[in-house]
């Protein structure tokens, strides 16, 4: 019997080429191995939020992105957290029984207070309880996850392992499902490839948008006059080739060094080689936006479906503790 794999990412809208590379392709796969649930966590969003105005927007924009790259709604559950109430009322049994000490010694949580020390709030502080009901909530046997986030799932599985302790075996310790997430550079070639810092080509980005963003793309500095050899191993544009153009690096590589290949060349054909590479994304997104309510139909039905596993976990969730049971 196949596994439960769970995963969650915050709605961040169209999503951009270090999204597919370093998620969504892994989301895709996964597919084959496991049941798949895969939520869009805009509660956590709130948490460093201040404007919600494109909340709802985002998502829909990054679900569109995920149908279309091949997510698929009738093999995985695909729906938003807050259309499943459960989430939160676990993250409140959970929060019962995690230290305060537990969150606060979180190298992620230090960070984010020392980018955001004007709105250190609760839900900050609560976020990784938050994680660990997402996860445990499906009985999620594995999480996808990079090297930098294990401690955050080790806390998870300290939460279970507490939960279990006090009230009997409910919850699986879910086990971490090691994925070397391939980090993208942004077009500035020295920072991770982000939206907030504009320097993202997006999935659905029309061809000529993408020959334009390429073209601004950072190279090899040292490489000042055409005629100077380049140096591919430190060049991001070298590097985005090895994703889209995998079977000519080495002759992009040899004609780089011996300066037979100029930049402006290069990247030009990297623009070549990335719109033929998204070009059946591209068309699938468009068809798929042409779809009147599709989004909403894929989001009611994983909802429902994730909330028929929600509600049984909860169910036992709560005579374990030993509330008085409901009616109803
Ligand atoms: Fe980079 Fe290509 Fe220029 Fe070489 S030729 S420095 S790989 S952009």
């Amino acid at each position: 019997m196949k596994g439960r794999v769970f995963s969650g990412a915050r709605p961040t809208g169209k999503q951009h080429i270090g999204n597919y590379l370093g998620a969504i392709q892994n989301y895709v796969q996964l597919q084959d191995e496991y049941n798949c649930v895969y939520c869009v966590v805009d509660i956590h969003a709130l948490t460093t939020l201040d404007n919600t105005a494109e909340l709802a927007g985002n998502t829909r924009e990054m679900l569109l992105d995920w149908l279309a790259a091949g997510m698929d709604p009738q093999r995985s559950i695909i729906f938003v957290q807050s259309h499943v109430p459960e989430h939160s009322e676990l993250h409140t049994l959970l929060s019962m029984i995690t230290p305060l000490a537990w969150l606060t010694r979180l190298p992620t949580f230090k960070e984010k207070v020392r980018q955001h020390p004007e709105n250190v709030n609760y839900g900050l502080v609560g976020y990784p309880v938050l994680m660990a009901a997402d996860i445990v909530l499906y009985k999620a046997d594995a999480v996808p996850v990079g090297e930098d986030q294990l401690p955050h799932l080790e806390l998870t599985r300290e939460i279970v392992r507490r939960f279990n302790t006090f009230f009997g075996p409910v919850f699986p310790e879910p086990e971490a499902k090691l994925t070397t997430y391939r980090r993208v550079m942004g077009l500035d070639g020295v920072n991770k490839m982000s939206k907030s810092l504009n320097n993202h080509i997006e999935l659905s980005a029309t061809p000529e948008e993408t020959r334009k963003r390429v073209l601004t793309m950072v190279t090899d500095t040292s490489r000042v006059y055409r005629r100077d050899p380049g140096h591919p191993e430190i060049c991001n544009v070298f590097a985005l080739h090895g994703f889209y153009t995998a079977d000519r690096t080495e002759e992009i590589a040899r004609d780089c060094r011996s300066a037979a290949l100029g930049c402006v060349d290069c990247k030009k054909s990297l623009a070549a080689s990335m719109n033929e590479a998204l070009a059946p994304f591209r068309a699938r997104r468009s068809e798929l936006e042409q779809r009147q309510g599709l989004v909403e139909d894929v989001l009611a039905d994983g909802a429902s479906r994730a909330r028929a596993i929600a509600a049984a976990t909860m169910a036992e969730v709560r005579s374990q503790i030993g509330l008085l049971p409901r009616r109803g």
